[in-house]
């Protein structure tokens, strides 16, 4: 069983009718890409970038970013790559980077809105990833954005590194990780060419918990109906604008989420390495069709348990 197991999670995950859902891992580090590939990933959905800047006591410098980049890019092997600028604040402070005390860090400057307040540390990064292109394909991916006018200036400083290093053209997209970008989501498709939905920060903005509440964090389900009409409102203006869209947050590593989210439309799920096997299985068992009619049957519950009710039993039926 181990051996089947280890066999199927390196085909692709193909719903029984023959649609293909793209893979991908999250990772932290340039090393954990190929152990990652050997599970089935078909690619890096999200590299957090933050994770250089964590548990040191300065901020890695370009030179330094560049090797890592390269490192990942060397490691995708021509997969795609999908690597986040910085997304510091909210739950990830830095202490040498001196940020102001803030009430609210997740309502503050925090992801997108910290990298244009700090050139210092967003020019440098936008430097490494433009060298680092050159050695193979790359996506940069800006986090938290809620206004169109944050994506189209990010966009713009990424055009200005890449002509002062003379760096490749590469695909530019966002997270749609607050509800603002998710209802947006088609005029952002007309700024950026790909989007991610983080859906852990989907679901604190929408449910209004924090994700790390030692009492509510159990009830900010991802699985949420409200949450699952953000993203497919988000899906929608995706697809009305052009843009790619894959999912990167947490709902994607669970087999009823990825389900759903199949069913939505998505192109691309995106997940912890050790998630990888058992989303692929899921995504198998079932058609195109079936999981499109659980998705909207999800959509109009009225409670996460309901939706997991409905998911679980949906599941049941083709076992
Ligand atoms: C998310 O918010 O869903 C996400 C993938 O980003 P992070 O968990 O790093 O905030
Ligand atoms: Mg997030």
């Amino acid at each position: 069983a181990t051996a089947r197991l280890a066999r199927d999670c390196m085909r692709p995950a193909m719903t029984r009718d023959g649609r293909r859902i793209e893979v991908g891992v999250n990772v932290t580090r340039p090393d954990q890409v190929a152990p990652a590939l050997a599970a089935g990933a078909d690619g890096v959905g999200l590299m957090r970038t933050e994770f250089l800047f964590l548990g040191r006591d300065r901020a890695p410098s370009e030179d330094e970013q560049f090797d890592a980049y390269r490192a990942l890019v060397e490691a995708s092997g021509g997969r795609r790559l999908i690597i986040r600028t910085l997304d510091i604040g909210g739950d990830k402070q830095v202490p040498y980077l001196d940020l102001p005390h803030e009430t609210n860090p997740f309502l503050g400057v925090r992801g997108l809105r910290l990298c244009l307040r700090r050139p210092d540390l967003f020019l440098p990064q936008l430097r490494a990833l433009y060298r680092a292109a050159r050695h193979g394909p790359l996506s940069i991916m800006f986090p938290m954005v809620s206004d169109l006018d944050e994506a189209r200036r990010a966009v713009q400083l990424a055009g200005i590194v890449r002509s002062e290093v003379d760096g490749p053209q590469v695909p530019l997209g966002i997270m749609i990780e607050t509800p603002s970008a998710a209802v947006l989501a088609e005029a952002f498709a007309g700024i950026v060419d790909f989007f991610s939905i983080g859906t852990n920060d989907l679901t604190q903005y929408a449910l209004a918990i924090d994700r790390e509440h030692p009492t509510l964090a159990a009830q900010a389900d991802s699985l949420h109906p409200a949450v699952l009409r953000l993203i497919s409102l988000a899906v929608d203006g995706a697809q009305r604008g052009g843009a790619w869209v894959g999912v990167c947050g947490g709902l994607a590593g669970e087999p009823l989420g990825a389900a759903i989210l199949a069913g939505l439309g998505v192109d691309e799920i995106s997940m912890s390495v050790g998630d990888i096997a058992a989303v692929k299985a899921r995504i198998r068992q079932a058609s195109l069709p079936a999981l499109q009619a659980l998705a909207q049957r999800a959509l109009r519950c009225g409670d996460n348990a309901a939706v997991r009710a409905l998911a679980q039993d949906a599941f049941e039926m083709v076992r």
